[in-house]
């Protein structure tokens, strides 16, 4: 029995096997010389060999699927290509994985310098291809094969990764690494998985098949655990069913606070598949469609698809609230084809809407998906990320009133009078919410990403998470720059970063004067019951008590004393 504490990111307590997975870290491609030159060609061409059957037995779900499976193939068939791997092989003495890696540079390379958009997006599908091929020379099973319910264990998930999968067997996720509001978190999140991240090394001490018990609330996971340990998980599975069952009578009710105060709970989803949730749990809208996910999971941008996905939430969800569609924030650790996934600082790199400033082609025709959503509600809403000023909004809006203008002459038909909003999450679109609210009809603060820059620490590292501080000061005194600047321009602000999300940080949040909150659906239950619970009065004068403490310790400190005297309990 081996017992692992990591970052607990979704409750909820598991029983079940095991199905570990570890990738091919590219970057620890060695260098070195072979004096079997012979042996490391034979590793080669059984790894080639791997790919080509298992990528035979993949049945691909839609056209982008299929082209990616076909350019994989087709590399692996490549004849300059393999001519070049094996030439590095046996006239270098490369070892195998070095002579793939350098061809695979040399290769890409070439493409990338002719400039065309077509090729940028088979260089990502080129580099998939060697992923494979250097996870096979390793001996690393590159597809997470869950052939039956389990815990899926892993070093590291993409996001893309874990929307691809078969995720009703996923039952949990453990992973080595990770932070609280990584992307991965998040989804496991929405995808009510229980889930607990920044375990170290658990991929390498645990072995496939083994049973595991994880409580993804208290962030505790157990190999090979014995009998008594099953037991006491076993009871406690059964107290918190109970816990949930009570959660779900109270999403009829309003969130509102003893003393009458009236805050609106709406969800955030990735997919149309989040609907029937944030129905279930009473939310008021989508506060945050984050429509990347559509993209991620299809490998491409389908745009059949994302129209019919963005009518449907405008359908489904209008009648409840604002239907919020944030344009792709794609980046980070979001790669589509067409992008580099080989920044050296990604998060700050070539994302969202600097992406998609660039690839007009990509986000002209989300916009034109969008504006037709908003025919059929006028509850739709737009909202540009990782908006940094005034400069890169106005940009960013002017581009969208042409593609309006070209939807006018097409006769498109969309809403004249959709509301349009920008996001808060980076230092300087804070600082400035004040100039940005000149442009916008709504603000909604994204408090994940909002605190990675803040606090420069990253949010995906579980090694600092430690740092990764929401009640720092700074980020107070930020959000309420920002609060103070919606209101004072009528500007509607809303959070819709996981701070929201958390019920502990609710007195604060409504404290500081956030009548809007957004979150995935499980936290809709729970923030709505701590709501229900506080007076807002008293909720503002704790706000500014907050405001005036210097460190994120004493903010945490009385941020735990007010909940404890307010009758909160985790
Ligand atoms: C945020 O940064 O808080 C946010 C809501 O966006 P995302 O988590 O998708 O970066
Ligand atoms: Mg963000």
């Amino acid at each position: 029995m081996v017992e692992k504490k990591g970052i607990g990111v979704f409750p909820g307590i598991v029983i079940a096997p095991a199905a570990v997975f570890r990738h091919t870290i590219l970057e620890s491609v060695e260098h070195s010389l072979t004096d079997d030159s012979k042996k490391e060609l034979e590793s080669f061409e059984e790894a080639r060999k791997g790919v080509l059957s298992e990528l035979s037995g993949i049945k691909p779900s839609s056209d982008a699927e299929r082209d990616m499976l076909s350019v994989y193939e087709s590399m692996l068939e490549d004849p300059d290509y393999l001519a070049l791997i094996r030439e590095n092989i046996t006239e270098r003495r490369y070892t195998a994985s070095w002579a793939v890696e350098a061809a695979t540079e040399k290769y890409t390379s070439a493409l990338a310098a002719l400039g065309d958009s077509y090729f940028e997006d088979r260089i990502a599908d080129i580099r998939d291809a060697e992923s494979r091929l250097l996870s096979s020379i390793a001996g690393i099973a590159t597809d997470i094969e869950i052939s039956e319910p389990s815990v899926i264990i892993a070093d590291y998930l993409t996001p893309s990764e874990l929307i691809q999968m078969d995720r009703s067997n996923v039952l949990g996720l453990l992973l080595d690494s990770g932070g609280p509001t990584s992307h991965v978190a998040i989804l496991a999140h929405s995808d009510e998985i229980p889930a607990i991240l920044g375990l170290g090394d658990i991929s390498k001490t645990a072995n496939d098949g083994e049973t595991v018990a994880m409580d993804g609330r208290e962030g505790r996971a157990i190999l090979d655990p014995d009998e008594k340990t099953l037991r006491s998980f076993r009871a406690r599975k059964g107290a918190a069913a109970k816990v949930e069952k009570e959660l779900k009578k109270e999403a009829a009710l309003p969130a509102v606070t003893t003393d009458g105060h009236r805050i609106h709970l709406m969800c955030n989803i990735e997919g149309t598949e989040g609907i029937s949730g944030a129905i279930a749990a009473g939310a008021e809208g989508i506060g945050l469609f984050r429509t990347e996910f559509l993209v991620l999971s299809s490998h491409g941008t389908e745009d059949k698809k994302t129209e019919s996905s963005y009518i449907e939430a405008a359908n489904e969800m209008g009648k409840y609230g604002p239907v919020t569609f944030r344009t792709y924030d794609l980046g980070g650790d979001k790669i589509v084809q067409g992008m580099d996934k080989r920044e050296e600082n990604p998060i700050l790199g070539w994302r969202a809407v600097r992406f998609c400033m660039e690839r007009k082609d990509i986000f002209r025709s989300q916009l034109i998906s969008i504006l037709k959503a908003s025919a059929v509600s006028e509850s739709v809403r737009i909202m540009f990320p990782m908006i940094s000023g005034s400069e890169e909004l106005l940009e960013v809006l002017d581009f969208f009133e042409e593609v309006k203008d070209e939807c006018r002459k097409k006769g498109i038909a969309f809403d004249e009078n959709m509301k349009v909003g920008t996001m808060i999450e980076t230092p300087s679109a804070a600082i400035t919410a004040d100039i940005l609210a000149d442009y916008v009809d709504f603000m909604s603060v994204g408090t994940n990403d909002l605190i990675q820059y803040t606090i420069a620490v990253d949010r995906g590292n579980e090694k600092i998470a430690h740092l990764y501080r929401p009640l720092h000061p700074a980020v107070i005194r930020l959000l309420k720059y920002v609060v103070d600047s919606a209101k004072k321009k009528g500007v509607t602000v809303s959070i819709c970063g996981e701070m929201a999300g958390n019920a502990e940080y609710a007195p604060l949040l409504v404290g500081l004067g956030f009548d809007e909150l957004s979150m995935t659906a499980h936290s809709i239950l729970e923030v709505r019951k701590r709501i229900r619970t506080l007076s807002a009065e008293s909720c503002v004068d704790f706000a500014d008590n907050v405001l005036s403490l210097p460190d994120a310790t004493s903010i945490e400190k009385a941020l735990g004393e007010y909940n404890g005297k307010t009758g909160y309990k985790k």
